[in-house]
C-alpha cells in the first residue's frame, strides 16, 4: 500500500525542518565515501559546518563525469554486501553510470512513484501497463514497484511490440499507461491502422509520459489522440529513476519531492544561484538515500521554479517544464536553440505528425538546419503543400531567428527509435 502520505502535505516550514535533519544525515553518510572525504578536506570542512538549509552552498557539487570516474562502486557509501540493486543510465550522452540502492532506497523510490501515480488520481483498481524497457533503465523497475505499491493491477509490458500492446490494452482493459512521449504517438497511428479507436475500444483514461523532453503542444496532441489526461513525469537515474517530480491534476509545473531532495538552479557557467523564478540547471541534493547520497548533483536538465502556490495545495516545489538539457542545445550561427522550439511550432500544424528530425551541416563554412516532418496524412496537392512549407518556415525563423529548410515527408518514413527519440542529427564538420 502506498505509504506516508502525511508527506505529501507537508507545510513550508515542515518540509524545511525535515530537509535541514535529513541533510545533516547525508552528508554523514557521504564522508563514508573516499570522494567526498576529499572533497571535505579541500574546503577543510566536516559534518558539522552544516547548521542551517544555507550551509548547503558551501558543498561541493557532484557531477556526471564524477560518476563515470567513481564506476562502478567507488562511489558506495554502504558495504556493498548491503546493496540490492544496482541501475545505469542510459546513457545518452556517454559512457554509463552507475546508481546502486539499498533495500530501503528501493522502498522509498516505490513510495515517491505511487504517491505521484495517487496524485493523478490513480487507485487500486486501476490497471496500469507499463511501456518502459526493462532492465537497466529505470522508467521499467521504477513504475512497476511504485504501481505495485500503490497496489495497481501492474502490466509490466515493457517496450516495443506495438500490436501486443495494443492487445494487452484491449484485452486486460488497460486504464492507465506510460510511455515515452514519442512512444504514445506510435501507438495511435498503429492503433489506427489496426482499425481502432482508443476512445471507443479502450478504457484508457490516464497517460504518464516522460523520460524525454516534449512540448505542452505534443501533451495536448497525445491527450486528444488518445482521449485520456496526459501528466508529466520528470526522473533520472541518478535520482533513482522516475519519481522525482510529477504534475498534478492541474497540470502547471511538476511538484518535486522535497522530503527527498533539495532543489537549485544555478547559472551553468557561474555556479551561482539564478535569480528567482529564471531558468538555469536543476541542481538536486538527495536527502532520502543511503547507498548512493548525491550533493548538488549537477543534472545537465534546464528548468526553473514556478512562482506562487499550486492551487492543488502541496507546498512542495514546482518544477517548470524541461527546456531540454544544456548538452541538447544547438548553437547555429552563433544562435542557442532548444529542439523543444522547434517542436512546438511544428505541434501547432494540425497537417503535421509528430515525428520530426533536425539535421545540421555545414557547407563551405555555411551552416545548415533542415527540419523533416512527417504529414499526418498522404497528400498530393503541391500548391498546398508548398503554401504549408512556406508558413511552417516563417513561423520556425520567428521562434528560432535563422531560416531552415523545411521538408515535408511522408508519415513513418522517419527513423523510428524503441527508446527516446532522437530528434537531432549534428553531421556539422569541424573546421580548423
Ligand atoms: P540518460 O541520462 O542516459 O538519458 P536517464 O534515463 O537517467 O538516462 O535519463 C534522465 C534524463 O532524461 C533527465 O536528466 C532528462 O534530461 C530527461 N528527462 C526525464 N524526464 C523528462 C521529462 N519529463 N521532461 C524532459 N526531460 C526528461
Ligand atoms: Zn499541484
Amino acid at each position: 500500500m502506498y505509504l506516508h502520505p502525511e508527506f505529501e502535505k507537508l507545510s513550508r516550514s515542515e518540509i524545511e525542518a525535515l530537509q535541514l535533519e535529513r541533510l545533516k544525515k547525508t552528508v554523514r553518510q557521504c564522508l563514508r565515501t573516499e570522494f567526498y572525504r576529499e572533497r571535505f578536506a579541500e574546503r577543510r570542512m566536516t559534518a558539522d559546518d552544516i547548521r542551517s538549509l544555507s550551509d548547503l552552498r558551501r558543498l561541493p557539487f557532484t557531477t556526471k563525469q564524477d560518476l563515470r570516474d567513481s564506476y562502478p562502486f567507488k562511489m558506495s557509501a554502504v558495504p556493498l554486501s548491503e546493496v540490492v540493486r544496482l541501475h545505469s543510465s542510459s546513457g545518452t550522452t556517454g559512457t554509463p553510470t552507475v546508481i546502486l540502492h539499498t533495500q530501503k532506497d528501493l522502498d522509498e523510490w516505490a513510495n515517491a512513484v505511487a504517491r505521484c501515480l495517487y496524485m493523478v488520481g490513480l487507485r487500486p483498481g486501476d490497471i496500469f501497463q507499463n511501456s518502459s524497457g526493462y532492465g537497466m533503465f529505470t522508467g521499467g523497475l521504477g513504475f512497476q514497484y511504485g504501481a505495485e505499491r500503490l497496489g495497481m493491477l501492474t502490466v509490466p509490458a515493457a517496450a516495443g511490440n506495438t500490436k501486443r500492446q495494443i492487445k494487452f490494452i484491449t484485452d486486460f482493459g488497460t486504464t492507465a499507461l506510460h510511455a515515452i512521449p514519442s512512444y504514445a504517438g506510435r501507438l495511435f497511428e498503429v492503433m489506427e491502422e489496426m482499425g481502432l479507436d482508443p476512445r471507443r475500444d479502450t478504457k484508457l483514461h490516464t497517460l504518464i509520459i516522460g523520460a524525454e523532453p516534449h512540448s505542452e503542444e505534443q501533451r495536448r496532441r497525445i491527450e486528444q489522440m488518445l482521449g485520456v489526461k496526459a501528466y508529466n513525469s520528470f526522473g533520472m537515474s541518478e535520482m533513482c529513476g522516475p519519481g522525482v517530480a510529477f504534475e498534478c491534476t492541474e497540470q502547471n509545473g511538476l511538484h518535486i519531492w522535497e522530503d527527498y531532495y533539495i532543489v537549485e538552479i544555478v547559472d551553468p557557467v557561474t555556479l551561482e544561484p539564478v535569480p528567482e523564478g529564471e531558468v538555469g540547471e536543476l541542481v538536486l541534493t538527495t536527502i532520502n538515500r543511503e547507498a548512493m547520497p548525491l550533493l548538488r548533483y549537477r543534472t545537465r536538465d534546464l528548468t526553473r521554479i514556478l512562482p506562487g502556490a499550486c492551487p492543488c495545495g502541496r507546498q512542495h516545489l514546482r518544477l517548470d517544464r524541461m527546456k531540454g538539457r544544456s548538452d541538447d542545445m544547438i548553437i547555429l550561427k552563433g544562435v542557442n536553440i532548444f529542439p523543444i522550439q522547434i517542436e512546438t511550432v511544428l505541434m501547432q500544424f494540425a497537417e503535421l505528425g509528430n515525428d520530426y528530425l533536425i539535421t545540421l551541416t555545414n557547407e563551405e563554412a555555411n551552416d545548415l538546419m533542415t527540419v523533416e516532418v512527417e504529414l499526418k496524412e498522404f497528400s498530393d496537392d503541391y500548391p498546398r503543400l508548398q503554401a504549408l512549407t512556406r508558413e511552417i518556415t516563417r513561423q520556425l525563423k520567428d521562434e528560432i531567428l535563422i531560416t531552415p529548410v523545411v521538408r515535408l515527408v511522408a508519415k513513418g518514413s522517419l527513423p523510428k527509435q524503441e527508446g527516446k527519440a532522437v530528434r537531432v542529427k549534428d553531421l556539422r564538420k569541424t573546421l580548423i
